[in-house]
């Protein structure tokens, strides 16, 4: 085992301990005392006091319990513009207050952190996400909350505990959203692929007098749940479909670009979400609702 948690119940790696029973620690899993082993011959590591065998730990747990630590140590976290303010850019959230699990109502966040006026959930997913339970939760009570997405860390080969795990969870921005207040929707048809665009392009310039207009829409929003991670779909009275998969999911994605190839449809890189269209967007519409898990109220 080459992490334990001193006793203060922070996490440590074994290369920021002192050896013997001297590190003062004790098992991540089963909270027996542990010793740290820096001889020689061996590769470092903490063993149980009784020499019972190590205890298996999962480095989901390990790193959802760092990313906790570190942001109640630091009291403070960066995270992108709130979705009313997109022009403002990310910024330093420093708050006097930071605790771990503790309940608001039904409603138990990883952190709820707060200056002398404000008060934020903060929640860190490694192997869940806010499902629409929570959110719902959350909604009720109105209080602003930050998903902080750390499964690309597992994917790097980032020592956890260490600086740069801690940089990471402290400072990146791409992987931090808002759950509430909700981003806002933005309106698609603006969207156009290369193609349409250059189509576009040769009409203006063949009738510079004539201003384009972008059709006004109306669209319907759902939220579903698949695979355990929110899609949102917006209806377009045109019959067409816009599906975004809220969170970054590989199969979910790989499942709406496989549709996209099958019925036709586009890609937006700017808004990460799939457009189809009439008549393959009600093949879709009906698979996503085949797909959903949302409780049903
Ligand atoms: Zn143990």
């Amino acid at each position: 085992m080459n992490v334990a948690v001193n006793k203060a119940n922070q996490l440590v790696s074994i290369k920021q301990v002192e050896r013997g029973l001297k590190c003062d620690c004790f098992c991540f899993e089963c909270g027996e005392p542990v010793v740290a082993k820096k001889g020689e011959k061996n590769e470092h590591h903490f063993a149980h006091i009784s020499n019972k065998e190590s205890c298996n730990i999962n480095p989901e747990s390990i790193l959802h319990k760092f990313a906790k630590q570190v942001i109640m140590e630091e009291k403070a976290v960066t995270l992108p513009a709130l979705p009313s303010n997109q022009s403002s850019g990310s910024k330093v959230w420093q708050f006097t207050k930071v605790i771990a699990e503790q309940s608001v109502g039904s409603f138990r966040p990883d952190l709820v952190a707060s200056d002398d006026h404000d008060m934020m959930f903060i929640e860190i997913a490694v192997t869940s996400f806010v499902d629409s339970d929570k959110f719902q939760s959350i909604k009720h009570h109105g209080i602003q909350t930050i998903e902080i997405d750390l499964r690309d860390l597992l994917k790097q080969e980032i020592d956890i505990p260490s600086e740069e795990a801690r940089a990471y969870i402290l400072n990146e921005v791409s992987n931090k959203h808002w759950i509430y207040p909700e981003p806002k929707v933005i309106a698609p048809v603006v969207e156009l692929s290369p193609e349409t665009a250059t189509h576009k392009q040769t009409i203006i310039t063949a009738q510079p007098t004539v201003e384009p207009q972008a059709p006004k829409t109306s669209f319907t929003k759902y939220r579903f749940t698949i695979m355990g991670m929110w899609v949102d779909v917006w209806a377009f009275a045109d019959g067409g479909l816009l599906v975004k998969c809220v969170n970054y999911h590989p199969e979910i994605v790989a499942l709406l670009k496989s549709w996209k190839n099958e019925g036709g449809g586009n890609y937006s890189q700017k808004f990460k979400s799939w457009r189809y269209n009439l008549p393959f967007s009600n093949v879709v519409f009906q698979r996503l609702q085949q797909l959903d898990t949302t409780p049903k109220a």
